[in-house]
């Protein structure tokens, strides 16, 4: 006999575990399925939390490295990678162990194995072994309710083999035993120049390797000029308008070919390893879609509508397997939505306020539009920019690159985008994601009391100065 439950969600990353809980705090009786051996999907094992473990461990090593001795504090630091491994291991078990005790405290069943649709209703699970082989008896849940938050897996790069030993993914660049003496990264995206920025500072020659003329696409135009050259600065090789055309795999080190992405001459760049981050794809292997006839789009997105329900009745989706940015909190919050709807509330996400953060050092984020799309948009904007070379608390701590730039509606002043780069930067957007949330305007902003000193008093001034009143400029 199956098990019957209200609800079944398959997949607990972000969206599925977030989903799940919410669901069962509004009465719904709710089972999970889980091929990984932990819960939290790519975002907790091999995504999120990992590469911010090595981005905070090799932030603090460049730190006292390169500006302790500015503050009077003569270090001489001495990398232990496998104890920064570790630590990362450790960040990473703590929290998928959290979700274990969400799960148990909220009376969510936990199903382990592949999950997979064998008709509206009815999920088949079947048990995974290590090195994931499927193997076992299956076992049948059924529930009038399914969710798909199955995730992403990495894009490949045709022709280019990614053996997560030199040539790798973000999850073999999370997991390198040896700091590379050259590392080629091909794509000069969010992973790309995150993970880049952690063996750059553990001592790797960085070379990234973008197609596009400009680094960050989707980013404000400025804001991605003003990291590039932050991030030249630092020591990254950026080759923008350049394509990766092959790579020959020598006994000790890799050859990468590359050339202009618009043709031209072709050049040979020696490395020990190479990191392929040109994007995610949604993952909806073995779950039995096709049979089931449940449409994805040309990009193997499944297609749902405003209540996150397929076209076929029953089956729901959400997180990177559906439309949108492939964020943590952008999949969190559709669970929430999603688990809302099914109890009759008014779940829903307002898509137009997604904080975007890049956690490198200084950190870039945004919310809202980029100038580019307000000027494609014809809307008429204003614009306030404050740098934190002038705000006392960055200068202190020797952060003073970057700046915040509100850009507010020129009639209404209501604010439309926030793009900050600079120290704590994905701290400081949450403000104004709020002031957004409130359809608040750049004077609603400058006139609210910020504690000094903080940066934060550089939004303020940046708000400020979309009426051309900033003050300590
Ligand atoms: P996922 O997290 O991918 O989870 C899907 C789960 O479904 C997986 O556990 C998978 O095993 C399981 N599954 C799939 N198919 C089946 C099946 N048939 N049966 C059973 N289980 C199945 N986002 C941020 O917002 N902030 C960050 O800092 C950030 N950093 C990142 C760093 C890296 C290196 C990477 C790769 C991604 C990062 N992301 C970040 C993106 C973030 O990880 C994703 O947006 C997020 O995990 C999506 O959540 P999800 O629930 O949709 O899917
Ligand atoms: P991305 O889309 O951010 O960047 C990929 C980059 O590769 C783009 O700049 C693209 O122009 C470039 N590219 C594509 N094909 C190329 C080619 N053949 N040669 C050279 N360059 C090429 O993708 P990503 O960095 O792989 O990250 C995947 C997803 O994971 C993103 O959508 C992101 O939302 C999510 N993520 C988020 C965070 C965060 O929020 N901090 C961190 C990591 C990953």
């Amino acid at each position: 006999m199956a098990q019957t439950y209200d609800l079944i969600v398959i997949g607990t990353g972000p969206g599925g575990y977030v989903g799940a809980i919410r669901a069962a705090q509004l009465g719904f009786r709710v089972a999970v399925v889980e091929k990984r051996p932990r819960h939290g999907g790519t975002c907790l094992n091999v995504g999120c939390i990992p590469s911010k473990a090595l981005l905070h461990a090799s932030e603090r090593f460049e730190e006292a490295r390169a500006h302790f001795a500015d503050l009077g504090i003569k270090v001489t630091p001495k990398l232990d990678l496998a104890q920064m491994m570790a630590h990362k291991d450790k960040s990473v078990a703590d929290n998928t162990q959290g979700i274990d005790y969400l799960f148990k405290k909220n009376k969510i069943a936990v199903h382990r194995g592949h999950g997979r649709i064998v008709a509206p209703g009815q999920v088949e699970v079947t048990p995974v072994e290590e090195g994931g082989e499927k193997g076992g008896e299956p076992e049948h849940i059924e529930a009038p309710h399914i969710v798909i938050a199955t995730g992403s897996e990495v894009a490949q790069l045709p022709g280019i083999e990614i053996d997560e030993a030199r040539i790798v993914s973000s999850t073999g660049a999370l997991a390198l035993p040896s700091v590379p003496k050259q590392l080629v990264v091909v794509g000069g995206g969010v992973i790309g120049l995150e993970l880049g920025s952690v063996w750059r500072r553990l001592g790797a020659k960085v070379t990234v390797i973008e197609y596009l003329d400009r680094l960050v696409p989707g980013m404000d135009g400025e804001l991605a000029k003003h990291f590039k050259r932050i991030l030249q600065k630092q020591g990254m090789t950026i080759k923008t308008g350049h394509k990766v055309t092959g790579v020959k795999v020598n006994a000790k080190s890799l050859e990468v070919a590359i050339e202009p992405s618009n043709g031209g001459e072709a050049q040979s760049l020696k490395a020990a390893a190479m990191l392929v981050a040109v994007g995610r794809v949604p993952y909806t292997e073995g779950l039995g879609l096709e049979e089931l006839g449940v449409k994805k789009d040309n990009h193997g997105r499944v297609i749902v509508n405003e209540r996150y329900e397929t076209n076929v009745a029953g089956i729901h989706a959400v997180g990177d397997v559906i439309a949108g940015p492939m964020l943590a909190h952008k999949a969190e919050e559709e669970g929430i939505a999603l688990a809302e709807l099914l109890a009759g509330q008014a779940g829903h996400v307002n898509y137009d306020v997604i904080p975007n953060v890049i956690y490198t050092a200084p950190e870039v984020a945004s919310v809202g539009k980029t100038e580019e799309e307000l000027k494609s948009a014809g809307v008429a904007y204003r614009v306030g920019k404050f740098p934190f070379s002038a705000n006392g608390r960055a200068r202190i701590a020797g952060h003073g690159e970057g700046f915040v730039k509100v850009l507010a509606d020129k009639e209404s002043d209501r604010i439309l985008g926030v793009h900050i780069i600079g120290p704590d930067a994905g701290t400081m957007i949450a403000e104004a994601a709020v002031i957004m949330e409130f359809s608040g305007s750049a004077e609603d902003l400058a006139r609210t009391c910020h504690a000094h000193p903080t940066l934060t008093e550089a939004v303020k001034e940046a708000a400020l100065a979309v009426a051309g009143r900033a003050l300590h400029i």
